[in-house]
């Protein structure tokens, strides 16, 4: 039965408030002299306002605030309103990279928290005093040094120097938040920079600016449908794929493949004695240990710590020796506890002193199967390296049975 709550509601209505807003934009057309014309100019609006709605949803303040920007943007940049049209576009080439800077490192907390809300009131403050200035007799912004660097559509159009100098360094703190995070966001955000530069400079031409607003709006809305995707795809603490992107891998694997279940051994006990904080960064360390070591397989999260690892086209006696340069590798690295970590209280149990006192060492034991004629589903060969697994517990942990 279907009841009423507020998310499945909205979920409910959004078919037919897409077919309302295509209705309109049908009608536009119809009565319109350009038929072309209405569709360029309400495509960027349709398409902010989808992207506003999705930031909503997914309470996504970075490109809520962006996108807000954007409409305001668009908005005044080419509508009689009486401002001064300089003091405007000069303010906005300011604003965009500031605000895109700003957005890049504060921290992201959603629209309606304390921190979403400075956020807004920070792009308010900013967007007022805008347009008070630019509707003063004489805008002080009105009087920003333009550059002969920046290339000038018509005379007295382009934006000031100190506005390029602020999208260079806004799309080198983009690039390196990319390269340093490998956050697809922040590329998303350096082609809307680069948008929005194209946007300023093409300030006297509607239909230019409608391409270019529709572009950025989209570039937004893919983004956040990657970043969603990525959320539900990939385990938060381990930044490996989670048990859900295995349940999909499952569907499309062929007839030959291995599966190996990867179980850390005696894992409580890392818990029970330097707490969960610790055993968090443990399982961070075997995740990304298990990412060097093997290369032809995908690794998931299957639960807890157990990891999943699915060698598609691989025969066991193909994977073994990665597998097992792994288990070495693990046994081999210690996990260092830095002082800030070291547990307040003295430990009931220490597991490992080989290392030094700080030090944790922690081994894996290793279950491998093979999709095989008799096993109708990747279950059953999961449910057979569990099996495996099992006896590599019971042969006295740190080894691979298969
Ligand atoms: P065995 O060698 O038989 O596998 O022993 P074990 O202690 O590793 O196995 P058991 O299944 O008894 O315990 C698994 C533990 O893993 C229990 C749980 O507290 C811990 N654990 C599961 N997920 C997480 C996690 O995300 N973070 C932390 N810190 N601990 C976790
Ligand atoms: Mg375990
Ligand atoms: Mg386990």
């Amino acid at each position: 039965m279907f009841k009423f709550e507020g998310k499945k509601t909205i979920i409910a209505l959004f078919p037919f408030l897409i077919l309302f807003l295509a209705w309109m934009l049908a009608m536009g057309t119809l009565v319109s002299y350009n038929k072309l014309n209405v569709i360029f100019i309400t495509l960027p609006y349709i398409l902010a306002f989808f992207a506003l709605v999705l930031c909503v949803w997914f309470q996504h303040s970075r490109v809520f605030y962006a996108v807000a920007v954007l409409l305001f943007t668009m908005s005044v940049i080419s509508s009689k309103n009486g401002l001064n049209q300089k003091a405007l576009v000069n303010g906005i080439s300011l604003l965009i990279p500031v605000g895109f800077i700003m957005l890049a490192v504060m921290e992201e907390r959603g629209i309606t928290s304390k921190n979403g809300l400075i956020k807004g009131i920070v792009f308010i403050f900013l967007t007022f005093f805008i347009l008070i200035d630019a509707g003063t007799v004489n805008p002080a912004l009105a009087g920003l040094k333009q550059t002969h660097l920046a290339f000038r559509i018509m005379e007295d159009k382009g934006i000031p120097g100190l506005s390029i100098f602020l999208f260079i360094v806004c799309l080198c703190v983009l690039l390196a938040r990319f390269l340093i995070l490998s956050s697809m966001m922040d590329i998303a955000f350096t082609g809307a920079a680069l948008c929005s530069f194209i946007i300023l400079h093409f300030a006297g031409y509607p239909d230019v600016l409608s391409i270019f607003f529709s572009a950025v709006f989209l570039i937004f809305i893919i983004a956040l449908f990657e970043a969603s995707y990525s959320l539900a795809f990939h385990d938060t603490l381990t930044g490996v794929l989670s048990r859900r992107a295995m349940e999909q891998e499952i569907l499309r694997l062929g007839n030959k493949y291995t599966v190996a279940m990867v179980d850390i051994d005696h894992f409580k006990r890392v818990n029970d004695t330097y707490g969960h904080q610790i055993g968090d960064d443990v399982l961070k360390m075997i995740a990304s240990l298990i990412n060097k070591n093997i290369q032809s397989g995908k690794v998931f999260r299957y639960g807890g710590e157990e990891f999943a690892i699915i060698f598609p086209r691989r025969s066991p006696d193909e994977v073994i020796d990665q597998l097992d340069m792994l288990r070495i590798n693990i046994e081999k690295r210690p996990f260092i506890i830095r002082g800030k970590d070291r547990p307040k209280k003295k430990p009931k149990r220490i597991i490992s002193r080989r290392k030094g006192e700080g030090s944790i060492n922690v081994t894996v034991s290793i279950g491998v199967a093979e999709k095989t004629e008799k096993m109708r589903s990747a279950a059953e060969v999961i449910e057979e390296a569990d099996r495996a697994l099992y006896k590599a517990k019971k042969n006295g942990r740190n080894c691979i049975v298969y």
